[in-house]
């Protein structure tokens, strides 16, 4: 489901499965982000239609709601690029839960849910743009409480819509396993599920243990000056036979609110794809991690147990 409507996953072509082409991370936290849309739309616009010369069909967008996500200026981008653009639904319990609006502290899991499956059913905000995946966030420790509820929210809002859970996670070590323990319970299995930044944790241990559950692992801080963690990482996958759970991408942003510096997205292209010529990796094995797995995690579709 993109944000111009629903393509074929054979269809979406070479995508960025985390990605944002702008938010006001940083920043207080704010219903509807107040951007400098001209500048916005030039800026975003010369970006990734600059990825598209360097073959990106697809941008998966994980600014959720209060920290920036914007539908309609997404739309638009995406109108403007012809790259295809997909959004979320869900709330963000990192960074200390500061974005995690007040409704959700109050409300149970099940009416947290209905929240967001009603951004799917209806759209965000009117603006009938319907959300391609679930984007949380989750703090490192144990699962605090509140993170665990939105957990549980995304388990019932799957049973709903199929969408894809994809949980920023990083070296939270403990609350991996955890969230594997929720989805059980709730009967959905693991490949509804991706560990972003998965490329953060030091526990080759933890990240094999949840690639032999089925979960994604998302290594997706790509970048000129990192490619040998994220080589030693596939390599790692590779040698599980478990490539087809890799997702790659950067964790990049086009545009920042408060004046800070872009960080580009073009690392895969430019820099990672090559290095996985060098190292033998054959084209088939590329398009497996680039363009198949995306399109197959952002597929709709319920996967219970
Ligand atoms: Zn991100």
């Amino acid at each position: 489901m993109t944000v111009r409507g629903p393509v074929r996953p054979a269809e979406l072509g070479l995508c960025l499965p985390h990605e944002h082409l702008f938010s006001i991370f940083g920043e207080e936290p704010a219903e509807r982000a107040e951007y400098d849309v001209p500048k916005l739309m030039g800026e975003v616009s010369r970006y990734v239609n600059s990825l598209r010369f360097l073959g990106c069909r697809a941008i998966a967008d994980g600014t959720t709601a209060w920290f920036g996500r914007d539908a309609s200026l997404l739309r638009r981008v995406s109108t403007a690029t012809g790259v295809h653009v997909l959004t979320n639904t869900g709330y963000y319990g990192a960074a200390n839960d500061r974005y995690v609006p007040r409704s959700a502290r109050e409300e149970s899991a099940s009416q947290i849910a209905a929240r967001w499956v009603s951004e799917y059913t209806g759209g965000i905000d009117g603006t009938g743009v319907k959300p391609g995946f679930m984007k949380l966030g989750v703090d490192a420790g144990p699962l605090s409480a509140i993170d665990e509820k939105l957990f549980e929210a995304a388990c019932l809002a799957h049973h709903e819509t199929g969408l894809l859970i994809t949980v920023h996670t990083a070296d939270a070590v403990e609350a991996t396993g955890r969230q594997l323990e929720l989805l059980k319970k709730h009967g959905i299995r693991a490949d509804a599920w991706v560990w972003i930044h998965a490329n953060n944790c030091k526990d080759e241990g933890a990240l094999k243990s949840a690639a032999e559950a089925g979960a994604w692992l998302s290594f997706d801080g790509v970048a000129p000056e990192n490619v040998e963690r994220h080589l030693a990482l596939v390599g790692m996958m590779k040698s599980m036979g478990r490539l087809k759970q890799v997702l790659l991408s950067h964790d990049g942003n086009s545009f920042r609110a408060g004046g800070r510096p872009m960080k580009p997205y073009s690392g895969l292209f430019t820099h990672f794809i090559p290095a996985l010529r060098e190292a033998k990796y054959s084209e088939t094995e590329i398009r497996l991690m680039t363009v198949d797995n995306p399109a197959r995690a952002l597929t709709i579709g319920k996967r219970l147990l």
